[in-house]
């Protein structure tokens, strides 16, 4: 008897399991080779863990995160930080990170839409992931296909200049931390099958701009909540609010290579992110003026 309802509870782990990979595997498919147009998967159901989570265009313009008002995190005091010690590096982008799950687990909670929080690979050798291997050009990334946030604890640093700036580390890890609650949104796959689907670089590049500008907003939405428990003075703002324009895209680039935005709307919407506070802030995907997404 014991063994048959053992059986039975380890079926139904596994198709648990199997579903939750599958759902993985494919809002995590790199864009550049996504090309899913697969009109038979259009139509599967979602499985059962995901039926609230938005799908399709209404997840862009009309996501009901958009509708959760200002985040409201538990206070983030900043811990100390020396850039010159992985270690201190990993203690400060973990502590970071507890804040970062417990304020958008809320918001989700608030949204009515299923959250789990992403794993965290702060490395200090190079190593591989389903998206990236690295050390990588970026010296932090997000891969949906594992969940998984990744940064390098000394390679970041060196990226940055030595910057000793704890707040610019703290946005960064936001950043890519609003990627994933743009996955968690269900945002990602649908800007994943759309940017697939343009012919051309500078085209699917108009995509890849409004996520990265969102991510922005959505950094300076954790900012603005945390900023007086971290606490953020002025100068912190100015120094996060300086690394939005040297990280955004050079002035003179080709638009082959425009992907995040211009010095000025990569400001904007961090900025925007951090009075506002609110997911609501940062729907990049309907601007009245496209001017403000390119
Ligand atoms: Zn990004």
């Amino acid at each position: 008897m014991y063994s048959a309802l053992a059986a039975l509870l380890l079926g139904l782990t596994l198709i648990t399991v199997v579903a939750t990979e599958g759902t993985d595997r494919f809002g995590a498919e790199p864009a550049s080779t996504s090309g899913r147009s697969d009109p038979d998967l259009a139509g599967t159901p979602d499985p059962p863990a995901d039926t609230r989570r938005p799908s399709g265009r209404p997840a862009l313009v009309d996501n009901p995160l958009y509708e959760t008002g200002r985040l409201m995190p538990l206070p983030c005091p900043a811990p100390q930080l020396d850039v010159h010690d992985p270690a201190s590096v990993e203690r400060f982008l973990d502590t970071i990170t507890d804040c970062l799950d417990d304020a958008w687990k809320r918001q989700f909670d608030e949204a009515g839409i299923p959250f789990e929080t992403p794993k965290r690979v702060y490395w200090s050798e190079g190593g591989s992931s389903p998206c990236r291997d690295y050390p990588s050009a970026a010296g932090a990334f997000y891969c949906r296909a594992v969940k998984s946030v990744y940064i390098g604890t000394s390679d970041v640093v060196e990226k940055w200049g030595g910057n000793e700036e704890g707040a610019v580390y703290a946005s960064l890890l936001a950043h890519e931390y609003g990627h994933h609650v743009q996955g968690e949104a269900g945002l990602l796959e649908y800007y994943h099958d759309k940017r697939a689907e343009e012919s051309s670089r500078p085209e699917s590049n108009e995509w890849t701009r409004k996520s990265e500008l969102q991510a922005n907003c959505l950094a300076g939405v954790f900012l603005g909540a945390i900023e007086v428990s971290y606490p953020l003075e002025e100068e912190d703002v100015d120094a996060v609010l300086d690394d939005a324009a040297a990280t955004a895209d050079r002035a003179d680039a080709p638009d082959e290579d425009r992907t995040h935005g211009t010095a000025e709307n990569s400001v904007l919407w961090l900025e925007h992110g951090l009075e506002q506070q609110s997911p609501g802030a940062c729907n990049t995907w309907s601007v009245e003026d496209e001017s403000l997404v390119q």
